[in-house]
């Protein structure tokens, strides 16, 4: 699956409806900008997992390979975290990548911008799981896993009929999967212990029979899977609900349960894999820049407002080069495509639409999220984490200025709101969406 962004929304929302509902303009008088609010916790010790290391072991075997005799030109289209990280392994192991960028902001669904007051918008409200080892891993190679602010080891979920409260699952530090399992069983306010036993009964073939039942069940939405495992409803409603949102933007009822059960399966399996880190400013700069000096200190290239319009094929169906909007023609001894699928989808040359591999490209499609952004002139009494909303329109949300040092400030707020599913939203106007989420936040 993947996304859409929503920044148009984000802009015109900080910009007029929100700056009178929450007095935006005033918050700036006496305001600390740079101020360390948030809290850091330990960062997680990876080094001894499995997964990190081989992750440790994929990125040490580009680094020691063979230098090639003749380096390869690998253009890659996109600039989002795959077309930078491609390039920055690419150049690990002696290759030149040329990055092509469409737009003139780095980072993709990660991209960024300031406003003429200094605010950044950010694309999406990321957070960086301790799940993803090769991201770690990234970030280790970079030197700057120091930007990771690692929060509570807890999932947090607002409390649908008690505004203003949490449900706080809580993760004891002990191996994987009794940390998981002690956080559920602690919880009471969320499910009964009916509930939890049901759906640990349903949740035992996942448990048994491992990844190949995970992934047969990719046939099932989540709403299904619970329904044929005899999972109450409620379970449904209290958790998934959130979960499917949190995961892909989309309600359980629509979301293949393998990709419940994969995430499920990384939680259950790795002590560290459902800790959470926030990046500790503006992803271009604090993540994408350093990629970029990675690689072009090593000899590759990166062009930004390089739109490709075209890939013209050779004649046995192989790539002869890339073109640009601008007509300009980029050369490479390989290619490579870093955009969203329903880009590729596009600029697929007509010969590849009916080669199988590509044709699996149709199975997937992008879904439209619309990330939000309020400035409030007080600061409001939220939680130092990610926070699952329970509302119909909400997927995650946190306060900014309490969760990210670049962001922080101890007399106002800055919530970024993951606004889905948005499908039936994204056309609408600026005014409505606000008006509409800002209710929807107050419930
Ligand atoms: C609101 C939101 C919240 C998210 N939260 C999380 C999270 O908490 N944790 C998590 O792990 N993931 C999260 N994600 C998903 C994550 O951000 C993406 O999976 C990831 O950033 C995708 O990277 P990418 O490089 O594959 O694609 P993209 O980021 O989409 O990059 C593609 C790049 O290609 C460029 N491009 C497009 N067309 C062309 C063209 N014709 N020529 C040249 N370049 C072109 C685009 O401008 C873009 O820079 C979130 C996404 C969103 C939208």
């Amino acid at each position: 699956m993947q996304t859409m962004q929503g920044r148009a929304h984000a802009q015109t929302l900080n910009r007029q409806p929100v700056t009178q509902v929450a007095g935006r303009t005033q918050r700036r008088v006496g305001r600390s900008r740079l101020q360390v609010y948030a809290r850091d916790f330990p960062p997680p010790q990876f080094d001894g997992t499995a997964s990190y290391q081989d992750a440790v072991a994929l990125s040490t075997k580009l680094q020691n390979a063979p230098r090639p005799a003749k380096p390869q030109r690998v253009v890659i289209a996109g600039a989002g975290l795959a077309g930078l990280s491609a390039a920055k392994y690419l150049s690990d192991a002696g290759h030149i990548p040329i990055v092509l960028e469409a737009r003139d902001v780095l980072g993709g669904k990660v991209a960024a911008w300031k406003d003429e007051d200094g605010d950044w918008y950010e694309t999406g409200l990321h957070i960086f799981f301790g799940a993803y080892p090769n991201i770690q891993r990234l970030f280790k190679e970079l030197n700057i896993s120091d930007r990771l602010q690692w929060k509570s080891h807890s999932m947090i979920f607002a409390m649908q009929d008690k505004p203003g409260q949490f449900s706080r699952f809580e993760f004891p530090d002990i191996p994987a999967p009794w940390n998981g399992v002690v956080a559920i069983l602690r919880n009471n306010e969320m499910l009964s212990w009916t509930e939890k036993i049901k759906f640990a009964i349903g949740l035992l073939p996942a448990i048994i029979f491992g990844q190949k039942y995970v992934e047969e069940q990719d046939e099932l939405t989540v709403t299904q899977w619970m329904e044929k495992q005899g999972v109450p409803s409620r379970v449904n409603d209290e958790v998934f609900i959130a979960m499917a949102k949190a995961l892909n933007f989309i309600d359980p009822d629509e979301l293949s349960m393998t990709v419940v059960l994969t995430a499920l399966n990384r939680f259950l399996q790795e002590r560290h894999g459902s800790k959470m880190a926030f990046l500790d400013g503006a992803p271009p700069e604090r993540l994408c820049e350093p990629m970029v000096n990675y690689f072009t200190s090593r000899g590759g290239e990166l062009r930004m407002n390089a739109r490709l319009k075209q890939i013209v094929l050779n004649e046995d169906n192989s790539v002869k080069h890339f073109e640009l909007l601008n007509g300009e023609i980029v050369e490479g001894d390989a290619y490579m495509s870093a955009m969203p699928v329903d880009i590729m989808k596009k600029l697929m040359p007509q010969p590849w639409k009916n080669v199988p591999f590509f044709q699996k490209l149709n199975g997937l499609e992008g879904v439209p999220v619309i990330n939000i952004h309020i400035w409030f002139d007080r600061k409001l009494s939220t939680v130092d984490h990610l926070l699952f909303s329970r509302s119909e329109l909400l997927s995650v949300y946190a306060d900014m200025s309490t969760t990210c040092k670049e962001y922080s400030d101890d007399k106002a707020s800055m919530l970024e709101l993951v606004f889905a599913p948005a499908a039936d939203w994204i056309g609408r106007s600026d005014q409505i969406s606000a008006r509409f989420n800002l209710k929807v936040f107050q419930t």
